[in-house]
């Protein structure tokens, strides 16, 4: 296992994570895509935006978010120490508002009349509705009928926020899909419009940029957790969907070798099913949406569509860093499925009285499976989102 390599420097000037990432995109947009590198390397050196950002960050989102040692979660496992870094404290619920806020401030500096994105769970969505009311900059979200079905509070926040909703029907009317019709929208007038990607996917700069964007939460949790514990975690955890909250935790050790870090993807009804969407896992190296990364695909080589009980996990591709770290064996990529989500979902409520994202679960569920053969360690879990949207769904389902 190769651990030397430095991670600092990533990407390089053409946005490439060793094999992954880059700008495969047409010459029109690429011309695009440099504009806006351009801005933001411009505009992030500047005192007085990092000064906007931080103040954001502090006074609106509730920054920094607390470390929370888990007492009854810890027992119940009977193994490793667990704690929380609790994105899901922050204003709107999940870390996702980290990267809105830096998103449309960069919007905004470039002139941009309209921001629009597409949404999973309906949390990108939300908190980039949130940093454009914020910021009176206008918003228009795309979304798959299916997720509107089962994250109904969230589009009901989009729409009072004053975000334009625009339903997507086509193929299976999920993630993907909404990014496709996003995508479609923002083609017609590239040069006025910004495409704030929900996570750490995209051509470069967004994979750079979001990630620069979530880092905080690290940084932030690296300072805690040593005045608390005296020391680094002995191991990470964080649910891997596109990959920014994970990246946002795992930026600040990667250079930190004693400290294990594992990312978590959803195996859905089984990864020998169609119903996953464990990319890192079972996918190949492949191309969507303009940059290259592990991809589940077919034989043609273009994106299948992909499953899980999470919303917000269930993206055919993931991070061109997540899948570079894959490959240099930095970072180890496991899975958990519906089940022990939802089962999770319902434990953690009841052990600790929080409620956590089904996506966050994921993270939850595998720390709990590795926690009883660990006595000793600490595992620090980042738990990505609050589970409010996701209540009506599991009471359902679980029959509660
Ligand atoms: C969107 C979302 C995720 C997945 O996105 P990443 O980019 O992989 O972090 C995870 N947790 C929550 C709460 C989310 O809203």
């Amino acid at each position: 296992m190769s651990r030397s390599v430095s991670t600092e420097v990533m990407p390089d000037k053409d946005g490439m994570f060793g094999p992954y990432g880059g700008q495969v995109v047409p010459p029109e947009l690429k011309a695009i895509m440099d504009e806006i590198t351009l801005a933001y390397e411009e505009i992030s050196q500047k005192e007085s935006f990092q000064n906007e950002l931080s103040d954001l960050l502090k006074h609106y989102v509730g920054r920094p978010s607390p470390i929370y040692h888990c007492k009854r979660l810890t027992e119940h496992c009977n193994g490793a120490t667990i704690y929380f870094k609790r994105e899901d404290l922050n204003h709107t619920g999940a870390h996702k508002i980290n990267h809105c806020l830096g998103e449309v401030l960069v919007a905004k500096s470039m002139g941009k009349t309209k921001v629009l994105a597409e949404t999973g769970a309906g949390q990108h969505g939300v908190a980039l509705a949130t940093a454009c009311a914020l910021l009176g900059v206008p918003c228009e979200i795309h979304m798959g009928t299916v997720d509107i079905e089962k994250e109904h509070p969230n589009v009901m926040r989009m729409k009072v926020l004053g975000a334009t909703i625009v339903p997507v029907t086509r193929g299976t009317a999920t993630l993907k899909d909404a990014v496709d019709s996003a995508f479609e929208e923002y083609m017609k007038d590239p040069k006025n419009f910004f495409y704030a990607i929900g996570s750490v996917v995209g051509p470069h700069p967004f994979p750079m940029m979001v990630r620069d964007f979530q880092k905080i939460v690290g940084e932030e949790a690296k300072t805690q957790f040593n005045e608390m514990v005296g020391k680094n975690p002995d191991v990470l955890v964080a649910c891997v969907g596109g990959g920014s909250n994970a990246i946002g935790l795992f930026t600040a050790f990667l250079e930190d070798e004693n400290v294990r870090i594992i990312g978590v993807e959803p195996s859905g009804l089984g990864l020998e099913t169609p119903d996953h969407a464990a990319t890192l896992t079972k996918g190949q190296p492949g191309v969507i949406h303009g940059f290259k990364c592990y991809l589940i695909q077919d034989e043609k080589g273009d994106p299948k569509p992909v499953y899980s009980v999470a919303s917000g996990l269930d993206y055919p591709g993931v991070g061109p860093q997540h899948s570079y770290l894959k490959d240099i064996g930095r970072v180890e990529y496991e899975t958990v499925s519906d089940q022990e989500c939802l089962d999770t979902f319902v434990s953690l409520s009841r052990l600790e009285g929080i409620i956590p994202a089904l996506e966050s679960a994921h993270a939850v569920a595998y720390a709990m499976k590795i926690a009883p053969e660990l006595p000793g360690q600490n595992i620090l879990i980042n738990l990505s989102g609050r589970g409010d949207k996701d209540l009506d769904f599991v009471v359902k389902k679980m029959n509660l």
